[in-house]
Parts: C-alpha cells; structure tokens; sequence
C-alpha cells in the first residue's frame, strides 16, 4: 500500500490500537482512543482523525462530553476540517439525492439515516412538505442553525420540526424536547402511499410521527391480503390492516390500547373509502387470548408490538415477552394463514428472534413454515460497518394448512 502524505497539525491522532479498528471499519470511538488527550475546553465540534503516523483517517463528529466521543463521519477531501455548512451540504445533498426514486412529493420518505448517510446520529424524515429531525449527539445539536440553512434550501420545506425528544441526548448532556425550527407549525398532515391517504403527527405522534420503516411490511400485507380476515395487534394508527383493507382484505380487527389511535384509524379507513374495520381498544395480550377461547381465527395476522428490550438487562424478559405474544398469535392464525411478525428492539437480533418465533412454534400441533425476512426499506439504509443500525426485524411464517 503507499502510505498517504502526512496530514496537518489539526487533525487528532488515534492511539495506534485505535486506528486499527478504524481501517477495520470501526466507527465509534472513545475519549481515550485519542493521544494526545481532548484538551478540556474542547467544544462539541467536527475534526479530523488521523493516526501516529499523520494517515488520514476521515471527519468524526466529536462530543466531548459523552462516551461515545467520536462517531466517524466520512471522507473529506484536503487536509482540514470543512465548515459545518459545507459538510452539512455535501451529506444531505448526497443523502436526498440517493432517495430521488424512492417517494413522490406527497409522500413519505426518510431522507437521513445516521450512519449510513455519514451522518451519525442524524435522522431527518419528509412528510410531504414538512421535515422532521432528531438531533442525536452535541455535535449536530451545535450544528442546528446550519442544518436549518441548508435543509431549507434543499427542500424549501413549509416546516422543520426538531423532535428531540430522544432518550440517547442525556448522554450527551441535552435536553429532551420538541421544538418548531423553522416554519408554521403543522400539527398533522396526510401522506400519501401506494395511494392510500395515512394522517401523520410530526409533534406528538410515535417517532418522528408515522411509521415510514414498516413500508415495505404494509407492501407486503396489501399483497397477500385478498379475501383473508386480518387480525392486526399493535396496530397504532393501522397502517397494516388499512393497507390489507387497501389490499382487498374481506375485514380487518385492530387491536390497540391507545383509543385515539383507533379512532384516527376508523377517521383514516372512511376517508380512503375503506369498509370492514373493527377496532378494539385492548390490552393486545387478554385480548388474543379472549378472541382464542371465542374459537376465532383470522388468515393473515400482524403483531407489531413496542421495543420489548430497551436495554441490554431487559433482553432476557423481553425474549420471553416476544415468546408469549407470538405463541398466542399463532394460536389464532387459521390453517394456512400468514403471520407477520415485528421486533425493532435494538437488542434483539435477527437469530434471537428466530429463535423466539421457533420456541414459540415448538409445542403448537401444526407445523410453521417461515415464508420472507423483511426490514426497513431502502430509505433506512444499513452501512455494513454499523449493523446495529438495523434494527427493525419483521418475519413472515406460514401456518401449514
Ligand atoms: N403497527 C403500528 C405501530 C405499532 S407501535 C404501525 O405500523 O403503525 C406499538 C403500539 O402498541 C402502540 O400504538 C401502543 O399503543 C400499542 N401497545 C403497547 N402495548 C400494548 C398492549 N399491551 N396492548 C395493546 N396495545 C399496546
């Protein structure tokens, strides 16, 4: 290999142990992964890193109070640091224009996924016209004027809403809020996909206000559901048994504790024109336990409950959660009906969930076949250094008929 000309003083050095996982596509880095140290006063900034030899290792975002110090960021062309908004440029205008195809102007689409757009900690989703952020880290929140500039120049968005409500910036020393960054504000909104009309909440609804990572899971149930009952636990807003209904569902039962999710829903099906959906609102586990004992069984089945592991020390428990939905799902799936099953819990694998999903098949009298692996769709791009950003794991067995 020839080594790369020296780079300047600017830039921090790697310890060389350090700059080894580097190469080897290591991305998150530590306070003390850096020789010489972080001078106190550092301010949460973008540098460049570099190891002993003076290699240039690319831009890093840097957060001098939390952790996880250092999120790599790219590859930057010259020798020193650009300015916020010249890096801000470049990422989004690269970021957006890889989303070109992937959503018309009415609707959803996320623009930003963190590490895969070089982007750490960065989320930015368009609804429509409007745009909702998530800033992660003190680099991004120190950024935050920039970032408006150049995402209203982009985009001439009607609106950028900062949903920072987000447990992770406590451990970067920012508070938790949800802030109008630019624009009026627009409490809901209409987003329209596979020409069905779905209301989004960019201030209070979950996430960033809809669930854009479960498109490809709504194609899919809209595909498989002609003339099948449809059971859809977790259903929030009920994106999948709207779709199913779309999709020519003979009807759809929707389960959810969440009472204004359920009317919004029934609001949603009459403005799409859409008959055959029953909502219950419910504990989903009592619930599926009730509709078995009344000896009901539905041919396509979705369960897409909350994060049961939002930790590490709750994975073992949240196994067991997954385990117990699942086999009282199957339970009241019909002889060759489709299961969809979800876990975005960060913690739990794909093979855990596997796993899970085979523990609870193990002691039904009938066989499950799995059908499909989907996830997140091409919007929510995995870079393949950082596969704990694939989070969402959706599966799709078969009961044998
Ligand atoms: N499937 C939805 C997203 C589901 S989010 C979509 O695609 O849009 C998880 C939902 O589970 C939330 O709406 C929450 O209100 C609901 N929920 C959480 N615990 C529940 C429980 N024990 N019983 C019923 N619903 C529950």
């Amino acid at each position: 290999m020839t080594p790369q000309p020296a780079r300047s003083a600017t830039a921090l050095t790697l310890t060389p142990r350090a700059a080894s996982l580097a190469r080897k596509g290591q991305l998150w880095f530590y306070a003390d992964d850096v020789d010489p140290p972080l001078s106190a006063d550092t301010a949460p900034s973008l540098v460049r890193l570099a190891d002993h030899e003076g290699r240039d290792l690319g831009l890093a975002l840097c957060s001098p109070r939390s952790k996880l110090c250092f999120r790599r960021c790219g590859r930057w062309p010259g020798e020193g640091v650009p300015s916020p908004a010249e890096f801000l440029r470049a990422r989004l205008a690269a970021a957006i224009a890889a989303r070109a195809a992937l959503a018309s102007p009415e609707g959803g689409v996320r623009l930003v996924h963190g590490e895969a757009d070089e982007l750490p900690g960065l989320v930015v989703d368009r609804f429509a016209d409007c745009l909702v952020v998530q800033l992660g880290t003190a680099p991004l929140e120190a950024m935050c004027a920039d970032l408006v500039e150049v995402l209203e120049s982009l985009c001439a968005p009607r609106m950028i809403l900062a949903r920072n409500d987000l447990a992770v910036r406590r451990f970067e020393g920012l508070d938790q809020t949800v802030r109008l960054l630019s624009g009026r504000r627009v409490e809901e909104l209409e987003i329209v996909e596979a020409g069905l009309r779905h209301p989004v909440r960019p201030f209070d609804g979950h996430k960033t206000g809809f669930y854009l990572d479960q498109a490809p899971a709504r194609a899919y149930v809209r595909a498989h559901a002609r003339g099948r009952r449809v059971l859809d636990a977790f259903a929030y807003q009920c994106g999948f048994a709207l779709s199913a209904l779309a999709g020519g569902a003979r009807d759809a039962l929707a389960i959810d504790e969440s009472a204004p999710a359920l009317e919004r829903a029934r609001a949603t099906a009459a403005a799409n024109g859409l008959g055959g959906l029953e909502t219950v609102t419910a504990n989903a586990f009592q619930h599926l336990r009730e509709l078995r004992q009344a000896g009901r069984a539905f041919e396509l089945v979705v369960v897409d409950p909350p994060a049961f592991a939002k930790s590490r020390r709750e994975l073992e428990g949240g196994l067991r959660g997954y385990r117990d939905l699942n086999r009282l799902a199957l339970r009241v799936l019909a002889p060759g009906g489709l299961m969809l099953t979800c876990s975005c819990s960060h913690h739990v694998s794909l093979p855990h969930f596997e796993d899970v999903l085979r523990q609870a098949a193990a002691d039904l009298p009938f066989r499950v076949l799995l059908r499909a692996r989907l996830g997140a769709g091409p919007d929510h791009p995995v870079a393949i250094t950082a596969p704990e950003s694939e989070y969402l794991k959706v599966l799709v067995v078969e009961r044998a008929g």
